[in-house]
């Protein structure tokens, strides 16, 4: 049995970075975010040991902002304390997070002698333009610099995308995603932006110079991401920002495709998607009925929201009748049943 994911956050907040990407509001928030202390971070950890399951896999991960653009004496405070943690075998891995051109071989020597497991980079694009209308003051280059350089040290290699940026497009998105796999990063996440209070995109929206995706934009983009990542053995960790009281359309977000189970909208989406294909491909079209079969952990994808994905299996594909049989000896796999063939298709 696959081992259970213990993640043990603790939020760095990165008062002194001197970016302003368009999408962040890291200069509004820093002065109300607790400073992190060692003592913080023990207890933190405490807290969560006494919680994990045994046997669990667990990782103290240093998020928000930019990790190794902190002063380097307190870099080395923090990361003693998770290193003497993963010494005494209470975890097992450190990761973190930062910019790509806060990455060079110095600072990967010394997060070497941390133990540092995993480096994940705020990517966001490799749209030249994109980089440059978000202020993210980054080339695409220094991503794919950085990035080889991380793999060259052993590390395992993280890339977060965003897709709905100024100036970008599902072209862009693609060729970043093509861009991304390249990399051969163990771990991605795909980000829709949303317009967060406080942010300059605020001001660009408000001036109608900035349009959002939409819902529904987002979520078809993600779902050909999702395939093109999973396709290529690429772990996608996350979809979509988490849903906190402030991560809510009555909290801090102004505008944007936000939904609280955004995964699980762009996961049906994919898989609505790769039914139609092969019913396409299969001729099924004109049937009556079309029967789905696949593991019970699945079911929930393949009926999608509010049933949407049956619904539009009978209302745009024209099945009188959708079925679904549910195997526990399967896991994610799916067939629809080929009735003039008596067998089933794998989608
Ligand atoms: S996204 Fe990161 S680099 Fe950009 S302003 Fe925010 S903290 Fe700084």
């Amino acid at each position: 049995m696959k081992k259970k994911h213990v993640i043990i956050p603790v939020f760095v907040p990165h008062k002194g970075c001197p970016h302003e990407c368009i999408f962040c509001n890291q200069k509004r928030i820093s002065g109300q975010i607790e400073e992190v202390t060692a003592e913080k971070i023990s207890s933190t950890v405490e807290s969560y040991l006494l919680k994990a399951p045994r046997g669990a896999f667990i990782e103290i991960a240093f998020y928000g902002g930019s990790f190794t653009g902190i002063k380097k004496e307190e870099q080395f405070s923090l990361l003693e304390v998770a290193y003497n943690y993963l010494k005494d075998g209470k975890v097992n891995s450190i990761r973190l997070s930062t910019r790509p051109d806060y990455i060079n071989e110095e600072i990967l020597e010394y997060l070497k002698e941390y133990n540092v497991g995993t480096i994940e980079l705020g990517a966001q694009s490799f749209d030249e333009d994109v980089l440059y209308l978000s202020c993210r003051g980054h080339s695409a280059d220094d991503i794919i610099t950085s990035s080889l350089l991380i793999k060259q040290y052993g590390f395992n290699l993280g890339i977060q995308t965003m897709i709905g940026l100024p100036g970008d497009s599902r072209e862009k998105d693609i060729y970043t995603a093509e861009k991304t796999i390249a990399l051969k990063p163990e771990i991605v996440r795909i980000y829709p932006t949303l317009v967060i209070r406080g942010t300059y995109l605020e001001e660009l929206y408000k001036k109608s110079e900035y349009v959002p995706l939409n819902l529904e934009e987002a979520v078809e983009i993600c779902s050909e991401l999702l395939e093109m990542y999973k396709s290529n053995g690429i772990n996608v960790i996350r979809i979509g920002l988490q849903p906190t009281e402030n991560i809510s359309m009555d909290g801090d977000v102004i505008a944007g495709p936000f939904h609280p189970a955004f995964r699980q909208l762009v996961e049906s989406r994919a898989i609505l998607k790769k039914i139609e294909n092969v019913i396409v491909r299969e001729k099924f079209e004109g049937k009556n009925e079309l029967i789905i079969r696949t593991g019970a952990k699945n079911v929930s994808y393949v009926v999608g929201q509010k049933r949407g994905n049956i619904n539009h299996l009978r209302n745009s594909l024209g099945f009188k009748k959708v079925m679904l049989n549910v195997d526990k000896d399967l896991d994610d796999e799916i067939f629809i049943y080929k009735s003039d063939g008596n067998c089933w298709v794998e989608v």
